[in-house]
């Protein structure tokens, strides 16, 4: 069975704030995607009001920029920030759990990133005990687990980019009810379980930077992310943003992870990333 798409929005919600729907103010730019991974041209006006625009800076993409995978690829293509500067990552867990999704795992190693301008990079390990267990060779890969708190991070950002994305081309659309759960997860990240994530990797990590020549001059050329929205089956409306080589999918109409939404990607291998609601209790978080 297929259920419709629904596409209609109230109409009374236009000239409201997507997704909190007050009247404002809109006196400051959104952009769809952070400035911090160079986006510059994809924006919106008039349609997320300045106080969820803070919010979503604070709240959403300051984290999931310096502790989710999107903080080491933003690192590793080397997308420098507003002033200049290359971008150091911090993997490290906090150092005790706070709130109620579990953000600390004991496996998890504790390390950050610093890529250099000359292509090197370095690891960066506050862990004498580590540091020794890597120099006499008891230690030759690091763990980063990914806790039920940066997949909640990952997923709310997912939701409102992909949800700001559908409203620069059509504003009904990105405000219909078919929406509703995936903009509220957005901005106010209230969960009965996390929203699913799915995963798969493509290309080669040689492949993202290439240098080119032009005039005189080599330039490198960066590959820094892509996405798009798709309408599968006439039945799931999909996210799909691409960054290095992972490439994160989540459903916007949907938070189930429907097994059939891998077939939208017939030649790749969807991992499921998500932690059902059994696995996290069942108290529920509020970040209002
Ligand atoms: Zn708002």
């Amino acid at each position: 069975m297929t259920r419709p798409a629904t596409h209609a929005a109230d109409e009374s919600s236009i000239g409201t704030c997507l997704f909190c729907k007050s009247t404002g103010p809109f006196t400051t730019t959104e952009h769809v995607i952070p400035e911090s991974l160079g986006n510059d041209d994809l924006t919106l006006q008039g349609e997320i009001c300045d106080s969820c625009q803070k919010y979503f800076g604070k709240e959403v993409e300051r984290i999931a920029l310096s502790k989710t995978p999107l903080a080491f690829w933003r690192a590793f293509l080397g997308i420098k920030t507003k002033k200049g500067h290359l971008p150091s990552v911090d993997l490290s867990q906090p150092r005790k759990q706070t709130g109620f999704l579990p953000s600390v795992h004991p496996i998890h190693d504790n390390v950050g990133y610093t890529f250099h301008d000359d292509g090197s990079a370095s690891a960066d390990i506050n862990d004498p005990q580590m540091v020794q267990d890597i120099r006499e060779g008891r230690k030759t890969s690091f763990r980063l687990v990914m806790t039920p708190k940066m997949l909640h991070v990952l997923g709310r950002f997912l939701c409102k980019v992909g949800i700001e994305l559908i409203c620069t081309t059509d504003r009904r659309r990105a405000r219909s009810a078919a929406l509703a759960r995936a903009r509220h997860y957005a901005r106010f990240g209230e969960v009965e379980g996390l929203w699913p994530i799915f995963q798969f990797s493509t290309g080669r990590l040689a492949d993202l930077k290439h240098s080119k020549q032009e005039g005189n001059e080599a330039v490198e050329e960066v590959l820094c992310y892509s996405y798009a929205v798709l309408d599968f089956g006439n039945r799931y409306l999909l996210f799909r943003f691409t960054i290095g080589t992972d490439n994160w999918v989540i459903c916007l109409n949907d938070p189930y992870p429907h097994p059939e939404i891998r077939n939208a990607f017939p030649d790749c291998h969807l991992n499921l990333v998500w932690y059902s609601k059994g696995q996290l209790g069942d108290r529920k978080e509020s970040s209002r």
